[in-house]
């Protein structure tokens, strides 16, 4: 194993080294520790983020207990000026957000401590009242390290763009002791990053779509070691879980270089999205990063059987049913997905070009695509030793609903996908049929 926790410190103070380019970059969040323990360090790194001002501590009722009481005592034995929330039931909603700037109106700057709703709340709330945040995390999941919130509005979610933490604090001692599904589910959104990539980048090389290199290069550090030492991340393994961590930071950092989610979010989230948007009653309370581990390992497979093949897709034009739609989706969504899906739908001349392309590139295309690609058995095998679940049966999720889900994923959003190119090749319904769901 090696040590890369040098990276991420260079990171934060611009001082990183894009191999590639000889860039460097300015990623905002001003300090990101990851600690086997930060006992006795709360109110330095505190201090040095928000010194001099009035700070109020927001956590849950696990994670005052877990962590939150203890950086509330060090920083008023430090003298800082510090009160403490404890927010019995939080709910990053915009009545949860009115409710926490009342709570905490007169504090100067607030700290998070743990779950990922206080956090997206304390970031949404903070935004709003421009003062500053930072966060103690109680799990490695990746959304501590990013600039948007997840709000939801008369019950639909959305993904707010906001200023991200000033400090994001890892203590690795109490995030071994988080609920074991919370580490799976972290591990399970960020081996996505194969899929994403794989993506991603054929929609660059099939459309020249916007491509960057820099969040994969960053990622590549400790992802080999990572899913080599899988296997320790549920058993308390500090320096499993540091890897873990580390990556989920640096996932998290994504949307600094390239303004877009692309590099961690395409098909597998898709996917997800789906499940949370339309599965209503038969939603099973699934987190997202577990219903992005199931969808992962489905775009795996696929994306790892169609570039297996030495023969290649026979595309043919996309055939938008609008019929269909409007009876699936309704008149409102059925109309914003129509549109999401035209923009990157084939026509016959752009199916001609394509088919004419992988005549003479295909090699060359599934080469340079299986460079980024986690061979399937590899993926499948670290998501199971890494406890997370790997079919809509384990997620208790209805299998004949998810197959709908697979299907019609492609329609949430204009990002081009292995779900379009086998579904204006072979077509989804017949490819997900034969599937293990
Ligand atoms: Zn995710």
């Amino acid at each position: 194993m090696t040590d890369h926790s040098g990276i991420l410190r260079d990171l934060v103070k611009g001082d990183w080294v894009e191999p590639a380019t000889g860039k460097t970059y300015d990623v905002g969040v001003k300090d990101i520790i990851i600690n086997t323990s930060l006992d006795g360090a709360e109110a330095e790194l505190v201090a040095k983020q928000h010194k001099g001002k009035s700070i109020s501590i927001v956590s849950d009722p696990f994670t005052h207990d877990a962590l939150g009481h203890r950086v509330y005592k060090a920083l008023a034995a430090d003298g800082q000026d510090v009160t403490e929330y404890v927010w019995q039931k939080p709910v990053c909603s915009e009545e949860g957000v009115k409710h926490l700037r009342e709570q905490t109106r007169n504090c100067e700057a607030r700290i998070a401590v743990g779950s990922g709703t206080v956090n997206d709340t304390v970031k949404y709330a903070s935004f709003l009242d421009e003062r500053d945040y930072s966060v103690f995390a109680t799990s490695p999941m990746n959304a501590f390290t990013t600039g948007t919130a997840s709000v939801s509005f008369d019950g639909f979610k959305k993904s707010i763009s906001c200023r991200g933490a000033r400090g994001v604090f890892f203590d690795l001692s109490t995030i071994a002791n988080c609920p074991p599904p919370l580490i799976s589910a972290a591990f399970a959104d960020v081996i996505c990053r194969t899929t994403a990539q794989v993506d991603w980048l054929m929609s660059h090389i099939l459309f020249d779509t916007p491509y960057t290199d820099t969040p994969y290069t960053l990622l590549a550090y400790d992802e080999p070691d990572m899913v080599a030492n899988a296997s320790k991340m549920l058993s308390g393994d500090l320096d499993a879980l540091g890897m873990l961590t580390r990556i989920s930071a640096i996932m998290g950092l994504g949307t600094t270089f390239t303004e877009t989610t692309h590099s961690g979010s395409m098909a597998e989230h898709m996917i997800s999205h789906y499940i949370d948007m339309f599965a209503g009653d038969k939603h099973p309370r699934s987190s997202h990063g577990e219903q992005v581990g199931v969808a992962s390992i489905t775009m795996s497979l696929m994306q790892n059987q169609v570039l297996r093949d030495a023969n290649p897709p026979a595309m043919r034009p996309t055939h938008i049913d609008e019929k269909e739609m409007l009876a699936r989706f309704g008149p409102k969504l059925a109309e914003n997905m129509m549109t999401e899906t035209r923009k990157k739908a084939l026509d016959q001349h752009k199916a001609d070009q394509l088919n004419k392309r992988f005549d003479s590139e295909w090699d060359d295309i599934r080469n340079k695509l299986q460079a980024a690609m986690l061979p399937y058995e590899t993926m499948n095998n670290a998501m199971q030793q890494a406890g997370c679940q790997r079919t809509a049966t384990e997620l208790n999720l209805d299998t004949e609903f998810y197959r709908e889900a697979v299907t019609g994923a492609r329609y949430i959003r204009d990002r081009f996908s292995m779900l379009d190119i086998v579904d204006d090749s072979i077509g989804l319904s017949s490819f997900i049929k034969s599937m293990p769901v």
